[in-house]
């Protein structure tokens, strides 16, 4: 179980308030995706969700723990981001094991999980590559594949498409569709795009100046918008 449950935050950066108060129930295994223009709160609402960034007030708790305060290492979740820096000098084998030789995972269980995450993300060809040697949806893959290793729960992804071309992120879509389908993990995945959200949510989540607009399926906000914004932000008919 890992549904998320967000209840109150508020973030407010010196006497800037980012988010005001947001409360947000993420269901365990599902696609959610947040939505909103840039500069409303997705990546601040991800990365309190991840433990990169205090809550101001609030509490956030993952599979039914209170994590609001724990450590990012503590909160059984896997952040994969926009720029996917790789290290140049180590195998794709070793960019995907080195969060778990980093703690102290023996080699034989390191390798295993590795084996397991390329077969996953249709890697094994690629393990003896370098970063270089490699196209762009290959790395991208890479950095997911080093999420995957860990086992999170949860997944977040901040924007982890918008640096591909479209027929890429096309792919990524579905692969990432696939991969949901495989883990046994619930997703959180923020874009600014609403061809993405529209295709891929289970659940969209519609944020405008920190504050949700609309919580729903795709189709129901589509049909049924709550408000302007969110009708124009979808693309609903007039
Ligand atoms: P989004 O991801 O939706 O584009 P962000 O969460 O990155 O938006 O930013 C939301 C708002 O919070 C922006 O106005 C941004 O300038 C502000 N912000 C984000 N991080 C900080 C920070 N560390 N210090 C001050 N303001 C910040
Ligand atoms: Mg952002």
């Amino acid at each position: 179980m890992a549904e998320v449950q967000i209840t109150g935050v508020n973030k407010t950066f010196g006497t800037v308030e980012v988010i005001p108060n947001l409360s947000l129930t993420v269901p365990n295994r599902s696609f959610s995706v947040l939505v909103g223009p840039s500069g409303c709160g997705k990546s601040t609402l991800l990365r309190m969700i991840a433990g990169l960034e205090e809550v101001s007030a609030g509490s956030i708790t993952i599979g039914g723990e209170d994590v609001t305060h724990a450590e990012p290492s503590d909160r059984g979740i896997a952040m994969v981001f926009q720029s996917y820096a790789l290290y140049p000098h180590m195998t794709v084998r070793q960019n995907i094991g080195f969060g778990l030789k980093l703690a102290k995972t023996p080699k034989a269980e390191i390798d295993a999980r590795v084996d397991e995450a390329a077969e996953i993300l249709q890697l094994g060809p690629l393990l003896d590559r370098k970063p270089k040697q490699l196209s762009g949806g290959q790395r991208q893959r890479v950095a997911i594949g080093r999420s995957i290793v860990r086992k999170p729960k949860v997944f977040l992804f901040d924007e982890p498409l918008s640096n591909l071309d479209a027929a890429l992120r096309t792919q990524m879509r579905v692969e990432l569709a696939e991969l949901h389908s495989k883990l046994d993990a619930t997703m959180i995945y923020v874009t600014h795009d609403q061809v993405e959200a529209m295709t891929m949510a289970d659940q969209i989540v519609i944020m405008k100046a920190g504050i949700i607009q609309q919580v729903g399926r795709p189709m129901d906000l589509y049909n049924a918008p709550d408000n302007p914004f969110v009708a124009g932000f979808i693309g609903s008919p007039k």
